[in-house]
């Protein structure tokens, strides 16, 4: 064997042994899924957050017991199109939620219905999308925004379950999503100023006047929005750490694999005076929280620095236990991460969508770039017409010096444009795209509105 061929056997066994050991680690084991609405991976403690104490509970119980991934990125601000992202291992596009209300296909196989079939007794409970027609729950439970009742409802059911099958849980909770009701369950909310009297109120027509009408904040204003939000951030980790200290306390509890994340991060005010998520295209939106814990199987308190997206998650839970993944899959096991948190860089960029439009955008390295060929400007606040929230032909930003994406280099860097655009077109080529229209059903609309879920 000649020398070059001997270090590329060597390396791709090298590979393969750094996968090869988590791979089937965790066969026959519980799989908690925890997912936060709208929740920003930088206002967490365990993601260096030091303005207020927000993540007490997440931080120990899940970065400090595991593997934070740093640099986890959402496929689309939006919670459907997420969300079928991280059951399917799919892009909005491979899946075909592209937008809030849309149906999951019934041909595309989920992960709940691959874990059903490898005999996992399956449930979903969840603070919204109840309407959501992702096959393969044997319970599928809603608690309309109360996340306390949610973590009853979720303990109960384990309680009932047949002990001698592993299961699957997924707790999605309403988290700090607008107009941040869940941190009235605080016993007062940190730094919120009883005197104020401006416009930001705790109050979806507040909160939608202040886009209708433009109303510009200034910074007494922006000092209670972000108390709201952290106040609402808060108090969903009290309810994470009560699901995830009362699952540890029952039988079996050793072998379960905590999977943490969030569909999407949210916008205060720091594009376009834009308070939601559903318009951006920024890490203000798409960078999301995403840990793992698995007793003796990683290290803990470690964290991966490179990109990883969250059509990644269905990937790594079927390695990690040993199962099949479905043929189809965009994501990848991030199983020889979890092994190797300091392992070099890929080089995987990370991508997101919007709707069906053609607007794209990649993550790589410390680059970003942000493409709208056609121009175009989506309607992402309805009943706003005033409101708009534009997004430029093409938007590069060097997130090591500018991680609030504020200067456009595109016209200084025409060759990376021109190399990131081809990244971006050859991720697309090659998949199947199973993104059109669909009516979403009066009823639907009308409640997904009601909770300002048809466009943020
Ligand atoms: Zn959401």
């Amino acid at each position: 064997m000649s020398r070059v061929l001997l270090l590329i056997a060597l390396l791709v066994a090298g590979g393969c042994s750094d996968s090869g050991r988590l791979s089937g680690a965790a066969r026959g084991w519980n799989v908690v899924l925890i997912s936060v609405d709208t929740q920003r991976a930088d206002r967490l403690g365990g993601y260096g957050y030091q303005r207020r104490e927000t993540s007490p509970r997440t931080d120990t119980l899940m970065f400090d017991a595991g593997v934070r991934f740093a640099r986890a990125a959402s496929p689309r601000g939006a919670t459907w199109p997420a969300m079928a992202s991280v059951l399917s291992g799919l892009y909005p596009s491979g899946h075909g939620v592209v937008r809030n209300g849309y149906r999951f296909p019934d041909d595309v196989p989920t992960l709940p219905l691959v874990l059903k079939d490898a005999g996992y007794q399956t449930g979903a409970f969840l603070n919204n999308m109840h309407k959501a027609n992702h096959r393969g729950w044997d319970e599928f439970a809603y608690e309309s925004g109360n996340e306390s009742r949610l973590v009853s409802k979720a303990r109960e059911w384990v309680r009932g379950l047949d002990p001698s099958r592993p299961f699957f849980l997924w707790a999605h909770f309403f988290g700090p999503h607008s107009p941040y009701h869940v941190a009235k369950l605080l016993d007062g909310i940190p730094d919120v100023d009883p005197s104020y009297d401006g416009p930001v109120k705790m109050g979806k027509v507040a909160l939608d006047r202040i886009l209708r009408d433009g109303i510009e904040l200034g910074e007494s204003d922006l000092e209670q929005l972000n108390a709201f939000y952290d106040g609402a951030v808060l108090a969903t980790d009290l309810n994470v750490g009560r699901l995830i200290d009362g699952l540890r306390g029952m039988p079996g509890a050793e072998r379960t694999l905590f999977v943490y994340t969030a569909d999407h991060g949210e916008e205060l005010y720091q594009h376009h005076g834009y308070l939601y998520h559903a318009c951006s295209v920024y890490e203000t939106v798409l960078h999301v929280p995403l840990a793992m814990v698995a007793e003796g199987l990683f290290p803990g308190a470690a964290s991966v620095d490179q990109p990883v997206e969250l059509i990644d998650v269905m990937p790594t839970i079927l390695d990690l236990l040993g199962i099949e993944p479905p043929a189809e899959q965009h994501g990848v096991s991030l199983a020889p991460l979890l092994a190797r948190p300091d392992a070099p860089n890929r080089g995987r960029p990370a991508f997101s969508q919007y709707d069906d439009t053609a607007i794209r955008t990649v993550l790589s390295d410390e680059w970003k770039l942000v493409l709208n060929p056609e121009g175009e400007v989506p309607e992402c606040v309805p009943g706003a017409p005033g409101f708009s929230y534009p997004i430029e032909e093409v938007e590069l930003y060097d997130l090591a010096a500018d991680p609030g994406e504020t200067r456009n280099l595109a016209l200084e860097r025409p060759e990376l444009v021109r190399e990131l655009r081809r990244v971006i077109r050859e991720r697309f080529a090659a998949l199947t795209d199973r993104s059109e229209d669909q009516d979403i059903p009066e009823d639907l609309r009308r409640e997904l509105e009601a909770l300002g879920y048809v466009a943020n």
